[in-house]
């Protein structure tokens, strides 16, 4: 190949860091300036360059444009800064660019999959360039973060998503397939929009919307085989509980909403009870939100608790109520609740509002999985701090905007007692002169490692105790140190090793479970987990 499509080709260029000798045998001689610099060198340049950028999302765009540049280096300013640039390349700022995608669109990427190419879909995946795929990330569009239905727009979730596997997983970006499907949409101002790029129909559903599915489920398959892990991301609730009971016992499925955040957010909560005391069962949660994220944490906590204590999960799941937007899930209301509700409908009088169920319930953690900000009020923190020495609250709806409160809120109106954490993050807050640190209950300290363990592995279904490996797993990085700053999650500088003390405990349960086909079992898990992940340092070119 030339030396000019070289620097064209974002897999193998390195830019300024081609070596004299590269120069020469790849005839790049004159198409580079004279100087040759580390690939440290271009980390701090192009760190250097983000920072002048104020506005987050001209930095996103800075970043998707590396990525199409030179690969390597993207996934090393991602690795070597990943405090400061997962905000950029995921939540909050990915939000933002879907909302505004149809004009900041510039160059595609990953799999578009519409409703034209029916009965076509196979044909469509071997249109891809890369065959060997471990991870595809999906969505639909139609619950975009907290942001409701972005349509096609929803695309740069898949994309971020698997840059993070990348980055924080190890996985090599050849591997992974970020795909969206195209249904229509429901969003009046999508379609209405002359710059929407996506199909200007409102949203296939019912028995159309599944044989859809159907069709892709199975080429999928078909393409990659059984290994292959799909990972569903933001569909609207009511398809993603039925796609995940429907292909989770024929393929390698995993819904980051409902399971990912389920074990993260579970972590975090195994964590709290060592600053708080007591166990699981000797606690009571409420949540605010009873969809994918709400019920499918509160289904884990039960799982775990009924592990934990031997008492039946319906016994378990007494100690958890949730509030949807109707009021307290409560056994009157069975007739009308949707199934994934069911469990959770207690005998108790219908009550309405949040900050009455608060201190009918009088639970020790508070959560808010409903994607309406601002609903944590000050009475209600306060109710909490009323009966709590140190109330939970984790606030964790995204993006900020819809964060239930914000760290310096929770805080303040418990008088600094509360253990706190959220969806999206919150900077230090300072009150009564002490500086608080608030977690991030980050789903992207789960699924990187969860996925890395379900390949490492050869796993060809997802488990639940597999969720539940993962939480302990990541609990038991928290240190002291983090503890004394008031967090409930390590800092994310550690992540990548993070990530391989998950993949070893996800891959250990799955060999346990019968459900590994990497055999033998290797020895030391950790550092095979290790020895699998992609570095993105150069390679030299002869
Ligand atoms: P979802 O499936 O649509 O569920 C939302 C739930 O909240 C529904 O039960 C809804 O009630 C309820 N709700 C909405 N507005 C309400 C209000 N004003 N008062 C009371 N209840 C209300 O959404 P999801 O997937 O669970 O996500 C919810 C939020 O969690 C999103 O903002 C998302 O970004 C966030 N999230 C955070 C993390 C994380 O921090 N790691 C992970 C996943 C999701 P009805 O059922 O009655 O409609
Ligand atoms: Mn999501």
């Amino acid at each position: 190949a030339s030396g000019y499509s070289l620097l064209r080709d974002p897999h193998h260029n390195k830019g300024l860091a081609f070596s004299e000798k590269e120069r020469d045998a790849h005839f790049l001689r004159g198409l580079l300036p004279p100087v040759v610099v580390s690939h440290n060198l271009q980390v701090k340049k192009m760190m250097h360059n983000l920072r002048q950028y104020q506005v987050p999302l001209q930095k996103y765009m800075a970043m998707m444009d590396l990525q199409e540049m030179n690969e390597r280096l993207f996934y090393k300013l991602l690795i070597d800064n990943v405090e400061e640039l997962l905000p950029v390349v995921y939540t909050p700022t990915v939000g933002e660019a879907c909302q505004k995608y149809g004009s900041i669109f510039r160059r595609p990427q990953g799999l578009f999959i519409s409703l034209k190419e029916k009965g076509r879909i196979l044909e469509v995946l071997k249109n891809w360039p890369q065959r060997k795929i471990q991870v595809i990330v999906v969505t639909d569009g139609e619950r975009i973060l907290g942001l409701g239905d972005l349509g096609c727009q929803g695309m740069g979730i898949p994309v971020g998503k698997l840059s993070l596997y990348t980055a924080l997983g190890g996985i090599r970006p050849s591997a992974c397939l970020p795909i969206t499907i195209d249904v229509g949409t429901n969003n009046e101002n999508l379609l209405n929009d002359e710059f929407y790029i996506g199909l200007r129909q409102r949203r296939a559903t019912g028995q159309e919307y599944a044989e859809f599915m159907q069709e892709f489920m199975t080429a999928v398959k078909q393409n990659y085989g059984e290994k292959v892990l799909i990972q569903f991301e933001d569909f609207a609730n009511h398809n993603a509980f039925d796609l995940l009971s429907k292909y989770g016992t024929s393929h390698l499925v995993f819904n980051d909403d409902i399971q990912g955040t389920a074990s993260v957010v579970l972590a975090g909560l195994i964590s709290a009870l060592k600053l708080v005391g007591g166990t699981l069962a000797e606690h009571s949660f409420l949540f605010l939100g009873a969809g994918e994220a709400g019920t499918g944490i509160a289904e884990l906590i039960a799982l775990e608790m009924s592990k934990q204590t031997g008492a039946p999960i319906e016994e378990s799941r007494k100690k958890i109520w949730l509030v949807d937007s109707k009021g307290l899930i409560v056994s009157s209301r069975m007739e009308s609740l949707q199934h994934f509700k069911k469990p959770w409908a207690h005998e108790h009088e219908p009550v309405k509002e949040l900050v009455d169920a608060v201190k009918a319930i009088k639970p020790t953690v508070l959560i808010g999985s409903s994607g309406a900000g601002r609903t944590f009020t000050k009475e209600v923190i306060e109710a909490m701090t009323s009966f709590n020495e140190k109330p939970i609250v984790l606030a964790l709806s995204n993006p900020t905007s819809q964060s239930e409160c914000t760290a310096e809120e929770a805080y303040k109106w418990s008088q600094g007692r509360a253990i706190f954490a959220s969806g999206s993050p919150f900077g230090p807050v300072d009150y009564n002169g002490k500086v608080y640190l608030s977690g991030q209950a980050n789903n992207a300290y789960i699924f990187p490692g969860f996925g890395l363990g379900l390949i490492i592995s050869g796993a060809i279904r997802v488990h639940d105790d597999m969720l539940l490996a993962a939480s302990e797993a990541l609990a038991a990085e928290v240190t002291q140190e983090n503890f004394d700053k008031g967090l409930i999650y390590p800092p994310f500088t550690n992540i990548r090793k993070i990530s391989a003390h998950i993949a070893a405990k996800v891959a250990a349960k799955a060999y346990e479970l019968g459900l590994a086909t990497r055999l033998p079992q290797p020895e030391n898990l950790i550092a095979y987990a290790e020895s699998c992940m992609y570095s993105p340092n150069y390679r030299s070119y002869r």
